[in-house]
């Protein structure tokens, strides 16, 4: 195998939250063991562009608590094609890069092992997405960031709810996977959780809602994830609810894009500095298609393949402790 003297960095996929801190744990590491390393930036758009910059451990000063990614992220069509990873992989060779550390979500990891399958190219996975729909990790980075900004927002929302008496259904981010819906339903007090691994059906939340009228409460809030199995948007429940039970007022906040914001917190980038070292150390010792992944707070690794179809599992437990907590 041959030796790594400069490895490539790159974000690729949607941004989150610990995404410049753990480019900036990449490229000290290399620093630390005296190889070279070199940004690319727009993920692999850049990469098949040759848009590299050379970075050392004073390129990464002040970033550690930034969001969003310095090297910019995007999605790329043309890595798709068989042509478009040849031109990468042209790029690559020509500008010395022996190895990848990928910062982004499965398809960005799908990339990242047809490549080396293609090219016998090394490659290790950071897993950055704030959605935790990732198996092989308790945490992806930026999840932990999401949740606080997630929970501070809905306690600004029960401000005005409990004013006005009003029922809030709040859209959190979560296609796929409750996680985020979940631990911040209980973490902000919601009444009802709604996500995409179960239905609890809507006659369970109209029953739930007639409860805690009755029992005094002065606001509800809801919290939806995107994908939630009811099948029904924020928009849709609204009105399913007025028609209903007319005695609600009933309010809509999709958090949207805000979700995906900020600075780091402290946790994500300890997580970010730890995947850092661990993914140019595995690479160093000659492994590859593997992510750095958080299993009971270790720092372990995983195949690609494995993180890419395993399935990320909600916490059952939540469900039960929300049930209880919304008396
Ligand atoms: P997020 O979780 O935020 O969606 P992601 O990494 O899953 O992040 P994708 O858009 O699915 O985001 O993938 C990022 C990029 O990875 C794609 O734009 C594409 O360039 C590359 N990619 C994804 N799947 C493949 C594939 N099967 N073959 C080659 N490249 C791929």
């Amino acid at each position: 195998m041959k030796e790594i003297k400069k490895i490539g960095v790159m974000t690729s996929g949607g941004d989150s939250p610990g995404m410049n801190a753990a480019i900036r744990s990449v490229v000290r590491t290399c620093a630390f063991y005296k190889i070279e390393c070199a940004g690319i930036y727009r993920g692999y758009e850049g990469m098949i562009e040759g848009d590299f910059i050379e970075l050392n451990a004073r390129s990464v000063k002040g970033i550690i608590n930034k969001g969003g990614t310095f090297l910019k992220s995007a999605r790329s069509k043309a890595f798709r094609t068989k042509e478009g990873r040849q031109e990468a992989y042209k790029q690559l060779k020509k500008a010395n890069i022996d190895a990848l550390v990928v910062i982004g979500g499965d398809g960005s990891f799908t990339g990242g092992l047809v490549f080396n399958q293609e090219f016998d190219f090394p490659v290790m996975g950071i897993p950055g997405t704030i959605d935790n729909d990732i198996a092989g990790t308790s945490h992806t980075l930026g999840y932990d960031t999401t949740l606080n900004t997630v929970v501070d927002v809905i306690d600004k929302i029960r401000d005005t709810a409990s004013s006005h008496n009003r029922l809030f259904f709040v859209e959190v981010m979560g296609r796929d996977v409750g996680h985020i819906a979940l631990n911040v339903g209980v973490g902000a007090g919601a009444e009802e959780i709604l996500i995409p691994e179960e239905d609890l059906g809507l006659e369970r939340l109209l029953e739930s809602l007639r409860r805690s009228k009755e029992s005094g409460k002065s606001s509800s809030i809801v919290i939806v994830a995107e994908g939630d199995k009811t099948g029904k948007n924020v928009f849709e429940l609204k009105d399913y609810v007025e028609e209903n039970l007319p005695e609600y007022e009933v309010r809509v906040s999709v958090l949207g894009h805000m979700q995906r914001g900020g600075s780091p917190s402290c946790f994500d980038r300890v997580l970010a500095s730890r995947m850092g070292v661990k993914a140019v150390e595995s690479l160093l010792d000659g492994k590859s298609n593997l992510m750095v992944g958080l299993i009971n707070d270790k720092i372990t690794v995983t195949p690609l393949e494995k993180a890419i179809k395993g399935q990320s599992k909600i916490n059952k437990e939540l469900i039960r402790v929300s049930d209880i907590m919304s008396i």
